[in-house]
């Protein structure tokens, strides 16, 4: 998470985490710039290296080996990391429009998107062919192909159209791959057969005639039929077609030819090429606006076309870094003069390569040897990081110029953080910000926030009696929109637990300082997050009340309705010796932050856990209550044990634990392997006492995880053995895939310790 040693004053946005992208994250990371904050979106938080890509393909490295973790990288350059898609940017407004949550503003602005597959002009390409971007998705289908080719006796036939460096080095390593999997199956006979397609005389063609010859020569070798000349025009399921009307029947067709800019681009109003990509600068601004910056495939210069490789995006990487830094600071912008020629290290699946650098020309296996010491090299960079000291609070507003209104905000921000006043945020700015969230109206809420007064006004209906529950905490995450979700998802659970229906909500928050605008987005973020998650609960927000504090912070006062005879009701005490125990969403969520502040946790993990986070419990309640369930409560910061003891106690009852069935988030088992526990832990821990068999149970691997604090957990409930199977089921199909049977209810035995693990 992003210190608050300063308020922000700017706000950087970098859209796509490609090549050039990375490389500014780590140039911030070694050198941070105070007041300015850094915020990266991308669509996928693992983002593939270009150079080791066909060496994963042919399988000399594996997927974490060739892909940059995101999540982990903004974490360690104190950025903010948004996974999402961007759609759009409304330049007026300065906001980058995402396709699942409000716009993010920026100050300066930087696009590292790549490129994207021209498949709409050719019949019938983009259903039935194989785009090799986005990685991603052509990956999944790589994996398929290469499970369908294992399991399916017969040759298969695959095309690749596109006969580029791209294209060629694709096809050469899926052949090695396919070719040595099924040798080790004792099928070399089943070897698929490959063609290539070039719209050109040649192959290669921006590599000089020596190379072309060198390729030539490794696929006929290999058996590799070659069609120059050979548009293709056409596709259809399992066939092509190309502009001779020459057609060719394929199990696979993949697609490798050259790609276009992002659609979205064109409803920017930036000036782009014939291609579709954002002109720019030698400065690797746009040539429509000086806040914009374009590098990578998706940018094109205007004084010097280059190709779309790898190589160019992260050489940008430095001067692109530069440049926003100082666009922020207001001094005078460099010039990147981008190489005449270029070294490609090109490779022949085999780890073997082919050096192309102008006319010049060289191949063997040193130069892959070479080539994958250059590749292993940078990726060190970017995924051996150690979490850095916190750098020394430096005044923000010295490094960045303000006009004289900000500067003065920025003083008294400054101020009131060293003073550590908790004033509260100006009523201007946090009426601005609410205004702009649409929580629901209900009938029962007299006086809400739609027509805001001293205090909210709410009805209890008849019959019903009122439910009330309060949470807070602190974000652990460093982006407001997503910690808003999450923070009304954990405070809307108790309420879920007791079988209740949410009525309406009143917010208590902290946020840090700053410029009022910044201020002002934070809330309306953090804000728009959680009235996204009590709208969907049918929760109203009728007030609330936001401060000044060191850290962002939020919390929810919850007022539920239930029926005033408590029917339905289901409380923690209502455990029934021969029940089962179920658990309906998995447990780490601890362990798992804990080790994503010490940078050792995978930011996919971290991305699943936040999506598990987001599953309300609304819906599970019901399905509970028709299955007949005595007694039940959310898994928070207790952990498993803690929630379970305090079930067990007011039930009379004792209970077994099933260590392996416990459903673990991904990457929770290895972070607490890793003896990575939250700060909470110790506290947990204490619970031990509650513990039958301790001794016994310590070695197990699991056996931390039962301590380990939740937030926005699952619920945890007993029901009649009898009904288990069917209510796991419906728990399943209603959306909680990870839904498990953890254990049994046992009448009270004679031992103090009321819960036994098993092994
Ligand atoms: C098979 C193959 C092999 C190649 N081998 C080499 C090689 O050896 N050397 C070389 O120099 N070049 C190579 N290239 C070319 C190289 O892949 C590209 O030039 C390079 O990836 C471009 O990098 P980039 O930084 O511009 O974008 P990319 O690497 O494509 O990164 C773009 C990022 O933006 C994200 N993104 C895209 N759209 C959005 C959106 N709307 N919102 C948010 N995020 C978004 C993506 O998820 C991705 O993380 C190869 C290409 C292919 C197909």
């Amino acid at each position: 998470m992003q210190g608050t040693a300063n308020p922000v004053l700017r706000d950087i946005v970098l859209i796509g985490g490609g090549h050039s992208h990375v490389g500014v994250l780590h140039m911030f990371a070694m050198r941070p710039l105070p007041g300015v904050r850094l915020t990266l979106v991308c669509t996928d938080t693992d983002t593939p290296y270009s150079g080791m890509l066909p060496g994963y393909i042919a399988g000399h490295y594996g997927y974490d080996e060739v892909h940059i973790d995101l999540r982990r990288l903004a974490e360690f350059a104190g950025a903010r990391y948004c996974r999402d898609e961007v759609i759009g940017i409304d330049r007026a407004a300065r906001q980058v429009i995402c396709r699942n949550r409000p716009p993010l503003t920026y100050d300066a602005l930087s696009i590292n998107i790549g490129s994207t597959p021209r498949l709409a002009h050719i019949a019938g390409a983009a259903e039935h062919a194989v785009p090799v971007k986005p990685i991603r998705r052509f990956n999944d289908r790589w994996l398929a192909l290469l499970d369908r080719v294992r399991g399916h006796a017969g040759a298969t036939t695959i095309a690749v159209v596109g006969a580029g460096a791209g294209g060629v080095e694709l096809l050469l390593a899926m052949q090695y791959r396919l070719r040595g999997e099924l040798s080790a199956l004792g099928r070399a006979g089943d070897a698929p057969r490959f063609h290539l397609f070039s719209a050109e005389a040649h192959i290669l063609p921006t590599h000089n005639a020596a190379v072309r010859r060198a390729f030539e020569g490794v696929l006929a070798e290999r058996g590799v039929t070659v069609h120059c000349d050979a548009e293709v025009t056409r596709v259809d399921a399992g066939r092509l077609q190309t502009r001779s009307g020459a057609g060719l029947s394929a199990d696979e067709i993949v697609w490798v030819t050259q790609a276009g800019g992002a659609t979205w681009l064109r409803d920017t109003g930036l000036a782009l090429d014939q291609g579709g990509f954002i002109r720019v600068r030698d400065t690797l601004q746009s040539e429509t606006d000086a806040l914009v910056f374009a590098a990578g495939d998706c940018a094109a210069m205007i004084d010097r076309p280059l190709e779309k490789a790898g190589v160019f995006a992260v050489r940008m990487g430095r001067p692109l870094a530069e440049n926003l830094r100082r666009t922020v600071t207001g001094e005078t912008l460099l010039t990147y003069r981008p190489q005449r020629h270029w070294l490609a290290l090109i490779s022949t699946g085999d780890r073997h390569a082919v050096a192309s650098r102008g006319p010049l020309y060289a191949r063997g296996d040193l130069l892959w040897r070479w080539k994958d010491w250059i590749d292993r090299r940078f990726m060190r960079k970017f995924t051996e990081l150690q979490p850095m000291a916190a750098p020394a609070p430096a005044p923000a507003a010295e490094a960045v110029p303000l006009a004289a209104e900000e500067q003065a905000q920025a003083i008294s921000a400054i101020a009131m953080r060293c003073g550590g006043c908790g004033a509260k945020v100006g009523a201007s700015v946090l009426s601005r910000a609410l205004a702009r969230v649409r929580p629901i109206e209900r009938d029962d809420v007299l006086i809400g926030l739609h027509a805001p007064d001293d205090a909210a006004v709410v009805r209890v209906p008849p019959g019903k009696a009122m439910v009330h529950t309060v949470d807070f905490f602190r974000a652990f995450i460093d982006d407001p929109w997503l910690f808003g979700r999450i923070a009304a998802n954990h405070a809307l659970g108790d309420i879920f637990a007791m079988g209740a229906e949410a009525q309406s909500a009143t917010a208590i928050a902290t946020v840090p300082p700053g410029l009022e605008a910044k201020v002002e987005d934070t809330v309306y973020q953090m804000m728009a997050g959680a009235v996204s998650v009590l709208n969907e609960a049918g929760c109203a927000l009728v007030g609330g009340h936001t401060g000044e504090g060191r850290e962002l912070a939020l919390g929810f006062a919850i007022n539920g309705l239930i029926d005033e005879h408590l029917a339905g009701v289901l409380t923690k005490g209502g455990m029934r010796p021969g029940d089962v125990l179920i658990l309906t969403k998995p447990i780490g969520t601890g362990t798992l932050f804990a080790a994503h502040a010490r940078l050792s946790a995978r930011g996919r993990w971290i991305d699943a856990a936040l999506e598990s986070m987001q599953i309300s419990n609304r819906a599970a309640m019901p399905i509970l209550i028709a299955h007949g369930a005595t007694g039940c409560t959310d898994l928070t910061g207790f952990g498993l044990l803690g929630h379970l003891v305090e079930m067990t106690k007011p039930s009379g009852v004792d209970a077994e634990l099933e260590l392996a069935a416990l459903p673990l988030l991904d990457g929770a088992a290895e972070c607490a392997a890793a003896g990575i526990l939250s700060s909470l832990q110790p506290a947990n821990l204490r619970l031990r006492r509650a513990l039958r068999n301790q001794e016994e149970a310590m070695a197990h691997p699991n056996y931390p995880l039962i301590f380990d604090p939740q937030t926005a957990g699952g619920l945890l409930a007993s029901v009649p053995a009898d009904k288990a199977d069917a209510c796991l089921a419906a728990l399943c199909a209603a959306g909680y895939p990870r839904v498990a049977r953890i254990g049994r209810v046992l009448a009270q035995g004679e031992a103090p310790a009321p819960i036994r693990l098993l092994t």
